[in-house]
């Protein structure tokens, strides 16, 4: 008997980053340098009365602890089980299947994916050569919804303000700007989401060292938002995690923001030994960085049999191969470093 299945979902593959255990794996921009404490508590103290009713829908607290973190009203706040749902409720919340989204080529892996899901067809625009985002392009997409990851991953580099401007400006939709880094970079152009065709994403993953507990929002006007949330529906995010996260936001702003400078520091330190050894690096404002390297896949193998996991691209538009390795505490720099130097002599 064949089971029934979605025609379109026929060619879709589970998203597999090679995930063989490695004891140092640099491979997903994650902030290892510990959660923050706040969070750690709250996990203690949590008892069994908490996690049997559900959490309160639409999560108010963990909106309000955004919001004051953002400075922006709590009406135009959305969280989600990641930024992964966040921007995937978002395709879903304006797109009809077979309307048309854009993005730049190369950004965020997961943008194809929740296209084809959300039986979207999709527009691939070229960075610039300067690795800025192809306003022009984008538009001429005539797409209803723009996609744009500053900073972006995985090449680590940034649009332009006067780039994001235009692009907002001239949109005929809505601009969708992940911020999922935003905490790394020199610039933030949340601002942005107060005009009415712009939703900007962040998440817990990163900075606040939070990734496991799968918390992402949005910021922006509050009709974008009330869509967004109807096609995300009103507990995506546990009870456990939202107040795990809300303390973060509201506790651990210094030890977030220590931990964002010595992830800097150490891309500073990664980088100038990448150099060493003769490798050029992309301009990141993130917490990796990108190294274009030919034959980049098979490096990244044979650093995986030194017990280093690093990403590995093939063939990116405008780059070719390339690794991106995230920034960790040192011993475990040192040790990719190690792993990456004996891979190429
Ligand atoms: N956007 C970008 C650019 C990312 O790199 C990631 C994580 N890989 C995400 C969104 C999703 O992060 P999360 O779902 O953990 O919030």
């Amino acid at each position: 008997m064949s089971l029934p299945s979605r025609a379109s979902y026929r060619d879709i593959p589970l998203y597999s980053p090679s995930k063989v255990k490695c004891g140092v794996d640099l491979s997903d921009n994650t902030n290892l340098f510990g959660m923050p404490p706040s969070a750690e508590r709250i996990l203690r103290e949590t008892v069994a009365s908490q996690v049997s009713r559900y959490p309160v829908g639409y999560a108010p607290e963990l909106k309000q602890a955004v919001a004051r973190y953002t400075g922006v009203d709590a009406s135009r706040v959305t969280t989600g089980c990641g930024s992964d749902d966040v921007i995937d409720s978002t395709l879903r919340a304006f797109l009809e299947p077979g309307e048309l989204i854009a993005f730049p080529d190369p950004t965020f892996v997961m943008m194809s994916y929740f296209s084809k899901v959300n039986g979207l067809r999709y527009a691939a625009v070229p960075l610039q050569a300067d690795l800025d985002i192809d306003v022009d392009g984008l538009l001429a997409t005539g797409a209803k919804l723009l996609y744009v990851c500053s900073p972006n991953n995985p090449t680590g580099t940034v649009a332009s303000r006067a780039a994001l401007e235009r692009l907002v400006d001239n949109a005929p939709g809505i601009v969708l700007l992940d911020e999922a880094y935003a905490e790394f970079a020199r610039e933030s152009h949340l601002d942005l989401a107060s005009r009415p065709n712009v939703l900007v994403t962040r998440t817990l993953s990163k900075a606040f060292g939070l990734a496991g507990l799968r918390v992402g929002y949005a910021v922006g006007n509050p009709t974008l938002i009330a869509e967004v949330e109807k096609a995300r529906g009103p507990y995506k995010v546990t009870g456990l995690s939202e107040r795990m996260a809300a303390a973060a936001l509201s506790e651990d702003l210094p030890w977030m923001k220590a931990r964002a400078e010595e992830a800097l520091a150490i891309r500073a330190r990664l980088v100038a030994e990448l150099e060493k050894l003769g490798l050029k690096t992309l301009p990141s404002e993130a917490n990796f960085v990108m190294v274009p390297l030919p034959g980049a896949p098979a490096v990244a193998e044979r650093m995986r049999q030194r017990d280093v996991n690093v990403r590995a691209f093939q063939g990116l538009k405008g780059i070719g191969d390339a690794l991106r390795i995230g920034c960790a505490p040192w011993t475990q720099i040192e040790a990719a470093l190690g792993a990456l130097r004996e891979t190429l002599r």
